[in-house]
């Protein structure tokens, strides 16, 4: 049973469960006295997770129909799987920033047509073939997770957000996600931050098929945003739900990312690779077939930031057909 932890006045965090290494993911209810009752993420669409939110709901005397609105940080499955059904039990509104409507949340509405290529694009960086079919049943499980919202209305960076009796300005912050989404409210230092931050994990920074070109690039500005901000608190996605010094784990992740493209640069200088055998190499461990995926893209999201600054160029090879990296 997740009990509601108290973080503002009305702002509330739930530890709600999901199938991942990182076992929970925070999703935060707002239950003003008077006002709209909002709820920040969702968690994934599996019995677990609707009968913790459920409960959680109930400890602070709500159901599903009082549920107003609902603001999803990014689209990935833990955070959005259950927009549609809310969207559906409540007649909430549920609001994405626009970028991430245009990109993220889109692919699960086009799914089944955008498969294809989001394979291709993986093949195309040195997959193996045989991999191949594992990796799209594995993205149908995550897809199966998932109840998409029909009707998603766009905030915009700046707009302010009334929220915990305060007002929060809505922050842009990629990397993780493309219209990754943060929630800031200057009065009280606090930040939403959901993985665009994190204790004890670093956030993913991954290139797919359907992303902006260069997610690092954004990651390692936002990092720079986060640090400027200097919040003294922040909510975070998993591992949470607050979390102290994000000036100095901003900092901690940019090392983080600056060794991982000296490591790419080194690698690469001497014998040109793909970004799957770097990724091999750069994550030299027994990983299961979504670790993998995750992996590739990390790795790639590295070569790519460092190609699309010239430090790097790649070549299409027509025996591996697949590109290969070279200093
Ligand atoms: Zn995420
Ligand atoms: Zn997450």
């Amino acid at each position: 049973m997740s009990v509601p932890v108290p973080i503002t006045a009305s702002l509330y965090a739930l530890q709600v469960p999901i199938p991942y290494p990182m076992k929970t993911v925070t999703v935060l209810v707002d239950a003003p006295r008077r006002g709209p009752v909002t709820l920040i993420d969702t968690a994934l669409d599996t019995p677990e997770a609707k009968q913790a939110i459920e409960d959680g709901l109930a400890a602070l005397g709500l159901h599903w129909p009082d549920i107003d609105r609902v603001i999803i940080t990014h689209h990935h499955p833990d955070h959005y799987g259950l927009a549609g059904l809310i969207e559906e039990r409540s007649g909430a509104s549920v609001q994405m920033l626009d970028v991430e409507i245009g990109r993220g949340e889109r692919y699960w509405h086009l799914w089944e047509e955008w498969l294809p290529g989001h394979l291709k694009h993986m093949r195309d960086h040195g997959l193996p073939a045989a991999s191949l079919d594992g990796m799209g049943a594995e993205n149908r499980k995550s897809r199966d997770r998932v109840h998409p919202a029909s009707r998603v209305q766009p905030l915009r960076e700046g707009q302010m957000v009334p929220l915990g009796g305060g007002d929060w300005e809505v922050l842009w912050l990629p990397g993780h996600a493309d219209g990754h989404l943060g929630l800031w409210n200057e009065r009280e230092g606090l930040l939403i931050a959901g993985d665009a931050i994190l204790p004890r994990i670093t956030p993913n920074i991954g290139l797919y098929a359907y992303t902006r070109p260069d997610p690092l690039g954004d990651y390692l500005q936002t990092l720079g945003k986060l640090e400027a901000l200097n919040p003294a608190r922040a909510v975070v996605g998993h591992h949470g739900p607050l979390m102290t010094g994000i000036q100095a784990r901003a900092r901690e992740l940019r090392a983080h990312h600056h060794e991982r493209l000296d490591f790419v640069r080194a690698r690469v200088a001497g014998t040109p690779l793909t970004a799957y055998d770097l990724s091999l190499a750069m994550f030299n461990r027994d990983l299961n077939l979504s670790g993998r995926r995750f992996a590739l893209a990390e790795t790639l999201a590295h070569a790519e930031h460092l190609r699309l600054l010239g430090q790097l160029y790649r070549t299409w090879d027509e025996a591996e057909e697949a590109w290969l990296y070279h200093a």
